[in-house]
């Protein structure tokens, strides 16, 4: 009997973590932090695994929605046994020093045991590092089957070192997409599910599920678009507020503006970048013959980058316009995007550009969903503060677009898809037309702390 117990994560970009009891094993898949949340909120449910077992952790990539809780669990639950490939286990260091860093300042209101640093490397020196597309067998301590469980790390097109994870059991076959992207964008290449069929359950993120992608441009016709918007900003003397995810966001975009730039469609200007996203981009260098990606000669420390970190005082950029690739992506409160847009909404010449995937209820939502002249509440305790810079949404998508989430179904051949990863409207959207389209398909809205069995 297969169990699926969703403990945070299904039913938003939220703190993904997913447990599946295959015959006594234990197995988490993922284990996320909330992005916005604050304190316990923010952790995915671990109380329910208080009488199941747990022998093994599989980290699909390493972002903060996908990793982030780790540490916690491992306070909780020391004996079991991580798995992620190579680069993930490389990036989570970063990210969860950093996020250790932004904790320990957060403590003081919150109600979190907090880690140390010392704890992270402990953690991190003991994740197993798996290759791509290599077998590696599970049994776990109360495994009641002479079968073992058979798992792959498939690589998902997402991020450096992002992979799906395909589970065989019994000749039964588990595939979690994680974040998966099946279209290149600028550096990585898009997922390849060739190999991937006769697949019993799917478990298949939905984050663009509520998107309208035919009114969206292609990487190619969104980048012409792109070029031409901050050239008119640069003209005019403005800078260019871009909010970015550190680890993948920040790493396409600075690749795609320098395209942009050697290529003569964007003016030459000054480049911002900060904080962590540097450390990212080294390993992202690093790794560049290691995985299969686009432009592997490409080596991100040769862009020319100014260090947003030294500058104080934001009037700078009224004397030193450029594009600013700025950390968190979202603009949760308190992080450098937003307090960077808490200057830029005043700047009549300045704009900022939204690239990627903006939870509903962050800052950065309500700002790139505004226009000039209108009010926008940056925190719900504040008074509203008016738009007087340019803001502009741009489609560069490090997940799959809704036709391809339909098309990984068809591919997979899936009998069963569970869906999670995703806001409401977005698994409305994509449930409906997966039953519409495959009629003899047995869906499941996963729905946290709720069992499924499968
Ligand atoms: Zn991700
Ligand atoms: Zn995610």
């Amino acid at each position: 009997m297969i169990k699926f117990i969703p403990l945070g994560g299904a039913d938003e970009v939220g703190a993904s973590c997913f447990y599946i009891n295959i015959e006594g094993t234990g197995i988490l898949l993922d284990c996320g932090m909330h992005p916005r949340k604050k304190g316990k909120d923010a952790l995915p449910n671990f109380e329910l695994l208080k009488n199941l077992p747990l022998d093994f952790v599989l980290i699909s990539h390493a972002h903060q929605d996908h990793i982030g809780s780790l540490p916690f669990l491992i306070q909780q639950f020391p004996h079991a046994i991580i798995y992620s490939t190579i680069q993930t286990k490389e990036l989570a260091s970063i990210i969860l020093h950093d996020a250790a860093n932004i904790l320990a300042k957060e403590s003081i209101d919150n109600d979190l045991k907090i880690y140390t640093h010392e704890e992270i490397d402990f953690l991190i020196q003991s994740i197993f590092e798996i290759e791509y597309d290599k077998q590696f067998k599970l049994v776990g301590l109360r495994h009641n089957s002479s079968e073992p469980i058979f798992v792959k790390f498939i690589d998902a097109g997402h991020i450096l070192g992002s992979s799906s994870i395909m589970i065989e059991f019994n000749a039964h076959k588990i595939f979690y997409t994680g974040d998966i992207n099946l279209s290149d964008q600028e550096i990585m290449l898009g997922a390849n599910l060739e190999n991937i069929e006769n697949v019993d359950v799917l478990i298949l993120e939905t984050t663009y599920g509520s998107t309208d992608s035919s009114i969206l441009g292609t990487w190619e016709s969104e980048s012409e678009r792109f070029a031409q918007e901050i050239n008119k900003i640069l003209i005019d003397g403005g800078s260019i507020l871009i909010p970015v995810f550190a680890l993948g966001k920040t790493q396409e975009i600075l690749a795609l503006i320098y395209r942009l730039t050697n290529s003569k469609k964007i003016i030459e200007t000054n480049i911002y970048t900060g904080g962590i996203s540097r450390e990212i981009s080294k390993v992202y260098d690093n790794n560049r013959f290691i995985v299969k990606r686009k432009k592997s000669n490409l080596e991100l420390k040769e862009i020319p980058q100014l260090n947003l970190l030294e500058i104080q005082d934001y009037n700078y950029f009224r004397k030193n316009p450029g594009i600013i690739l700025a950390s968190s992506g979202m603009m949760i409160e308190e992080t450098t995007s937003y307090k960077l847009a808490e200057y830029w909404l005043n700047q009549k010449n300045f704009a900022i550009f939204s690239v990627g995937y903006m939870d509903p209820e962050t800052p950065g939502y309500r700002i790139t969903n505004s226009t000039k002249g209108e009010e926008v509440f940056l925190k719900n305790s504040s008074k509203p503060k008016i738009v007087n810079c340019e803001i502009k949404k741009f489609y560069f998508p490090s997940h799959s677009k809704r036709e391809e989430l339909l098309k990984i179904v068809e591919l997979t051949n899936a009998k069963k898809v569970v869906l999670v990863h995703g806001e409401l409207n977005s698994k409305d959207w994509i449930g409906f037309n997966i039953l519409k389209k495959f009629k003899d398909i047995n869906l499941f809205s996963a729905e946290n702390c709720k069992e499924i069995i499968l």
